[in-house]
C-alpha cells in the first residue's frame, strides 16, 4: 500500500487531507509534527514513503531544513508554505521539490491529490529531450526526473527520430530548435508524419521567441523560451502530458467496452479491414474466428446478471492474454467475441483454439461458496473469401455448426 508522510504542525491540515487522500486515492497516511519526529519515522519505517507533504517552515527546522532531508532521501516533496512571496517561491523552487501549495483553503487539497496521482503516473511516462547542448539538456533531464518521468536523451536530430522509433510509446518530445544535421521545423515535421498532436506532445525550447507562433503552426503542441521559470516550466509540462492522456481516454471510451476492457466491434471493423487488405495483398494467412459461450442464459438465471458479467470478464481476460499484440481481439456484444489473427499457420489454427477451449473449458468463477464452470463454441474462418465480412459470417456458420454438435467444440 502506498505511504504519504504529512509532515507539519497543523492538525487541521493533517485531518483533512488524511481524510481526503485516504477516500480518493486509498494511500496510507503517516503525520508527524516536527522535523526531528520526522527523521526518526524515515529512519524506521520499513515501508517507505511514496510522497511526502512537509511543511517549510516547522519549529524545529527554521529554515526549511526538513525539506532538504526527505529530498536526500529520494521523496518527491510537495511543500507547504502560507507565503506566496517571490522570495518564498525563489528559495522553494532552489531545492528540487516536485511542487509548493499555497495554505490557503480547500480547493488546494484537489490540486494536492492531482499532484500525488501524477506522482504514481509518470514513471510510466517516457519524455524525449533533445537538444545538442550537453548542459542544457541536463537541466531539462534534471527537473524532469525530480517529476519521475522516464527520461530520454538525444543530442541531434537524427538520433531524436531514432529513439522515438525504438520508444514509440513516448509521449513527448522536448527539443531545441537549433540543432545539428536538421532545423527544428524539419523535425517537427518529419516527427509528425508518424505521430499525431494527440498521441505525441512537441514543446519546443528557443531563445528566440519570434518564432513561436510557427513552432506551433508546423506541429508543435507549445512552446517555451530558454530562460524560463521552473514552475512555469512544469506547469508547461503537466498541462501538455495531461492532454494526451485526456485524449486516449477518451479514443479508447469510444474503441473499447466498458464491462471487459477489451475493444468493441467498432474498433474491430476499423482496424481489421486494414489488416484483412494487407494480408490479402501480401498473400499472408489471416483467420476469423467467433467465440460463444454455452447455455449463458442458464447461468443468468441461476446465479444473477452480475454472475453473468463476471463469467463474461472471465472468458474476456483469457482472451485478451493469449493472442498477439498484432491479433485484434473484441467484445462482438452480449457473450459473443470475434478474434482476428494474422499469419497463424492454417495447420495450427485447429489445434491453438482447441487448447484456447480446453483452457475456457478448466477455468471458473466463484460465486460465494459455488464454482461456476463454462465452455465456448468457436466457429473459424480461415480463407480469405472476399471480404472480412464474408469471413466472419463464415465464422458465425462455423460456430452454430458447434452449437448444432452439441457445444463446448471447434469448428473450422
Ligand atoms: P447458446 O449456447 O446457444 O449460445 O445459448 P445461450 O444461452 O448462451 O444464448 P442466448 O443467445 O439464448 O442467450 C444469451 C444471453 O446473454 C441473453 C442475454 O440476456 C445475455 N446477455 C447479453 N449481454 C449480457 C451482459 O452484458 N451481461 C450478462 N450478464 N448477460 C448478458
Ligand atoms: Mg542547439
Ligand atoms: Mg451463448
Ligand atoms: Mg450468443
Amino acid at each position: 500500500m502506498n505511504q504519504i508522510l504529512i509532515a507539519d504542525d497543523s492538525k487541521v491540515i493533517y485531518s483533512i487531507l488524511k481524510k481526503k487522500i485516504e477516500m480518493e486515492l486509498h494511500y496510507e497516511v503517516k503525520w508527524v509534527k516536527t522535523y526531528f519526529d520526522a527523521l526518526k519515522l524515515i529512519n524506521t519505517d520499513e515501508s517507505g514513503f511514496m510522497a511526502a507533504l512537509v511543511g517549510l517552515y516547522l519549529p524545529d527546522s527554521p529554515d526549511g531544513e526538513i525539506v532538504d532531508y526527505i529530498i536526500s532521501k529520494n521523496i518527491p516533496t510537495i511543500v507547504f508554505t502560507g507565503d506566496p512571496s517571490d522570495e518564498v517561491r525563489k528559495k522553494i523552487w532552489s531545492k528540487k521539490v516536485f511542487d509548493y501549495v499555497l495554505k490557503e483553503g480547500g480547493h488546494n487539497n484537489d490540486y494536492i491529490i492531482s499532484l500525488l496521482k501524477r506522482i504514481n503516473r509518470n514513471k510510466s511516462i517516457k519524455i524525449l529531450v533533445a537538444d545538442d547542448s550537453s548542459i542544457h539538456r541536463a537541466k531539462i533531464c534534471d527537473l524532469l526526473r525530480v517529476h519521475l518521468y522516464n527520461v530520454l536523451e538525444a543530442s541531434d536530430c537524427d538520433e531524436t527520430l531514432s529513439i522515438l522509433d525504438a520508444n514509440q510509446d513516448t509521449k513527448m518530445v522536448i527539443t531545441d530548435f537549433e540543432m545539428p544535421n536538421m532545423n527544428g521545423f524539419q523535425l517537427i515535421k518529419d516527427i509528425r508524419t508518424k505521430y499525431n498532436k494527440e498521441e505525441l506532445s512537441i514543446i519546443v525550447m528557443s531563445g528566440d521567441n519570434s518564432l513561436s507562433a510557427r513552432y506551433i503552426k508546423y506541429g508543435a503542441n507549445d512552446f517555451i523560451t530558454k530562460n524560463f521559470f521552473t514552475e512555469e516550466f512544469y506547469c508547461r509540462v503537466t498541462q501538455n502530458i495531461e492532454l494526451v492522456e485526456h485524449i486516449k481516454e477518451i479514443k479508447d471510451s469510444s474503441n473499447k467496452d466498458y464491462l471487459t476492457d477489451m475493444f468493441n466491434r467498432k474498433y474491430f471493423f476499423e482496424v481489421g479491414k486494414k489488416l484483412y487488405a494487407n494480408s490479402k495483398r501480401k498473400n499472408l494467412s489471416i483467420s476469423v474466428a467467433m467465440i460463444d459461450i454455452d447455455y449463458f442464459k442458464r447461468i443468468n438465471d441461476a446465479y444473477g446478471h452480475d454472475v453473468g458479467d463476471l463469467v463474461i470478464k472471465s472468458v474476456g481476460n483469457i482472451l485478451k492474454n493469449r493472442f498477439r499484440e498484432s491479433d485484434v481481439v473484441a467484445r462482438f456484444g452480449g457473450e459473443e467475441f470475434c478474434i482476428l489473427t494474422c499469419n497463424m499457420k492454417k495447420e495450427h489454427t485447429e489445434k491453438i483454439f482447441n487448447n484456447l477451449r480446453e483452457n475456457i473449458e478448466h477455468s471458473d468463477v466463484s460465486c460465494g461458496n459455488k464454482i461456476i464452470n463454462y465452455t465456448v463454441s468457436i466457429g473459424v474462418c480461415t480463407e480469405h473469401l472476399n471480404s472480412l465480412e464474408e469471413m466472419i459470417k463464415e465464422a458465425d456458420i462455423m460456430l452454430y455448426k458447434a452449437k448444432e454438435a452439441g457445444r463446448n467444440r471447434v469448428c473450422l
